[in-house]
């Protein structure tokens, strides 16, 4: 034996003793041998520590990083030794029947160690570890793989006609057929091989293809011609205590081995992952100085920091003081969005009412790339997940994200609603709902004998529009129509009543203001010109990194704004009502109201709910039902959020001036309507 062997096979075991590795050895043979079954193959797990290992020998924690597939023999021989010196497993006989799994548990924080997925050329012979990181696009069902199988020889009289000379294992990247085929040779007679089926040890095995997050790019609203790009995914095996333990449409780092599968002519680059971490969203990073400044300046009143932030933002796509109501509710939703699990998100979908759709749609653009979750929808493709075969040649069935599970946790613009037919219309409508899709898996169309039912999250808010011109065109106008009530007969109202809000943008394209006519002439001449000051103090980056912020922040919700958002809402279901349908506001009215004021709270960068911010919620809240259902007793004004422009200090004067009357008068319909409930009405 070459002595260097031999000294690592000593470090090996010196190693497995200070780790505590030898402890969990012991254990894990105890439970083989307490079973008394005789198995072709024994399957042990080992946690690596690179760091300690290269510490303790650096030739052994070179080899383990860059040969662990040869590494991985020098454990086997070293853990068949220790069995049968301490007779720990009775029925083992031979050193190939042990099989030897290293999962080191991080890498050296070096660039070599690191497979960017994006970047050419992709080093994929070398067979040793590396990480890397992407977002699960598609996901397999679980299959079984061949973990390993017994041969025999078929010679009689070969001693190898008997016993576990020849143990085959499942090694990294190895098809199917390299584990088990049928033209193995007896090395000492010739004579073929025969595998003894009731050997054959099964494990599970799940595919998944992953893209590069930059990737995502390309779903973002840059272009709009993006009818000729394919996303390029790697395909990833998970196998035995890994499967499962992806879920579609979250990030995640990994560390394996990649290897070339050949599939009949084809070549394809994988990955078997050996360890699996969900990448954790960027925290909380900063704001930029002039926010904080902004901030400052506008501390005397809890309605003028967002009212400067809607009145200048995007002035990239439109001119400062413009769409200032749907800018403001474009910055609610983004700050809505959550790409943590577990944890229990606020929604706010948004459906606009237009005439401008040209406008609206760069707008809407503009606003999905500051999030790294933004997806604009293909319109040839599919919102939800979709079931397709998997192209690995085992004919089971994957689960394809789509746009919607691909803006997990963040948006989702679908562009023209009434561009969909009606059946995908109404299966959107299902989703919104229950912000779940479920997704039937017919057996036996993939190979299985029973079907399956998948139920996924839907974690994002969908962004849509409808052109109120070509609505009112195709329809003839309803027969009778309240007052405030815009005609949508071409969307079904309950689709409408899913949507959290309905916004009316105040500029229909016949009579074009002066500065927005300005901007798209200027913009038209020189795309990249700056048009305002304020471009440049409030960059695209800045808002990024606002919107970032101000997402994390976990807000709570003050007595005060509670009673307030409570006692509209029940004051409204009362006036809302008529003798056939009871009530036009839905349960789900009340959790939008209360997602609202969250969202204000965390644009104000502050951490309770106040009444004010409850204020904004209902004022928007009211006139998305004055668009539905026409007005109530409430009557707030048409532009109920910024009923005038913004041009100075006094009109923000103004407008304080403004929405404290508003306060007001909700106070007293709250009295009106809803009198049991208490309300804070000290004010003058
Ligand atoms: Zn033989």
């Amino acid at each position: 034996m070459h002595p260097e062997v031999q000294k690592m096979r000593e470090i090996v075991l010196i190693y497995l003793d200070r780790s505590g590795g030898l402890q969990k050895f012991v254990h894990d043979c105890k439970k083989y041998n307490d079973s008394k079954q005789s198995y072709a193959v024994y399957r042990f797990i080992i946690s690596i520590n690179p760091s300690d290992i290269a510490e303790l020998d650096a030739t052994l924690g070179n080899y383990i990083l860059h040969n662990p597939i040869q590494a991985a023999q020098i454990f086997q021989s070293v853990c068949f030794v220790a069995i049968k010196t301490l007779s720990l497993i009775e029925q083992l006989q031979t050193e190939a029947q042990i099989s030897i799994l290293l999962k080191p548990t991080h890498l050296p924080p070096l660039p070599s160690y690191i497979l960017n997925l994006s970047a050419f050329p992709f080093n994929y012979t070398s067979q040793r570890f590396y990480e890397s990181e992407g977002i699960v696009i598609a996901m397999g069902t679980i299959t079984k793989y061949t973990q390993g199988a017994r041969f025999l020889c078929t010679g009689e009289t070969c001693p190898f006609s008997e016993g576990f000379r020849y143990i085959r294992v499942h090694l990294p990247g190895a098809t199917e057929s390299a584990t088990v085929r049928n033209d193995f040779v007896c090395s000492l007679c010739s004579s073929p091989l025969q595998e003894d089926m009731k050997f054959r040890v099964l494990g599970d095995k799940q595919i998944v293809e992953m893209i590069d997050a930059k990737a995502l790019n390309a779903l973002k609203g840059y272009s709009n011609n993006k009818s000729h790009f394919r996303i390029q995914t790697f395909t990833v095996f998970l196998r035995d205590d890994l499967a499962n333990r992806m879920t579609i449409g979250n990030h995640y780092k990994i560390i394996g081995i990649p290897a070339c599968v050949q599939n009949g002519s084809q070549a394809t680059v994988c990955i078997e992952v050996s360890s699996v971490q969900q990448r954790k969203p960027n925290g909380p990073t900063f704001i930029s100085d002039n926010f904080k400044h902004l901030l400052s300046l506008t501390s005397s009143s809890c309605w003028r920091f967002t009212a400067i932030l809607a009145n200048i933002f995007a002035s990239q796509v439109v001119p400062p003081g413009t769409y200032n109501t749907l800018k403001l509710t474009i910055l609610l939703s983004l700050v809505l969005t959550c790409e943590k699990d577990n944890e229990i998100a606020d929604y706010l979908d948004l459906l606009i009412v237009t005439s401008d759709t040209l406008i609206i749609d760069r707008l809407l653009n503009y606003s999905i790339c500051l999030l790294p979750r933004g997806i604009r929808h293909p319109s040839s493709s599919e919102f939800f997940p979709a079931v397709s075969k998997d192209k690995h040649g085992t004919g089971s069935a994957s689960i394809q994200a789509c746009s919607a599970l691909l803006a997990k946790g963040g948006i989702c613009y679908i562009g023209d609603l009434s561009s969909y037919k009606k059946d995908k219309l109404e299966f959107l409508q299902s989703v919104l709902e229950s912000r779940t899709t479920t997704i039937f898996i017919p057996g036996k169309k993939y190979g299985e004998e029973a079907d399956q039912q998948v139920t996924l999250p839907v974690q994002t808010n969908f962004w849509s529009y409808v052109d109120v011109d070509a609505s009112s065109k195709k329809h003839t106008q309803r027969a009778s129509s309240l007052i405030g009530q815009m005609d949508l007969s071409l969307i079904s109202p309950n689709l409408l009543d899913v949507f959290g809000l309905l916004i009316y943008n105040e500029f229909p394209s016949c009579r074009l203001s002066f500065p927005l006519v300005h901007h798209i002439l200027k913009k038209a001449i020189n795309p990249e010109a700056m048009l305002y000051r304020v471009s440049q103090q409030f960059r695209t980056q800045d808002y990024e990194e606002f919107i970032l912020f101000a997402k994390n922040l976990h807000v709570e919700l003050s007595s005060e704004a509670e009673n307030l958002i409570q006692g509209y809402y029940l004051a409204s279901r009362r006036v809302r009502r008529d003798a056939i349908h009871g009530s036009k506001l839905s349960a789900s009215a009340l959790k939008i109201l209360i997602s609202l004021s969250k969202a204000h709270t965390k644009l104000s960068l502050r951490k309770k709910v106040l009444e004010e911010d409850a204020l904004i919620a209902i004022l928007l809240l009211e006139s998305s039902l004055t668009l539905k259902h026409g007005k109530s007793a409430l009557c707030v004004a048409p532009n109920a959020v910024f009923p005038f422009d913004l041009s100075d200090e006094n009109s923000l004067k103004q407008r304080d001036i403004y929405l404290m009357q508003c306060h007001h008068q909700l106070l007293k319909f709250i009295g009106a309507y809803s009198p049991g409930i208490h309300v804070n009405t000290t004010e003058e």
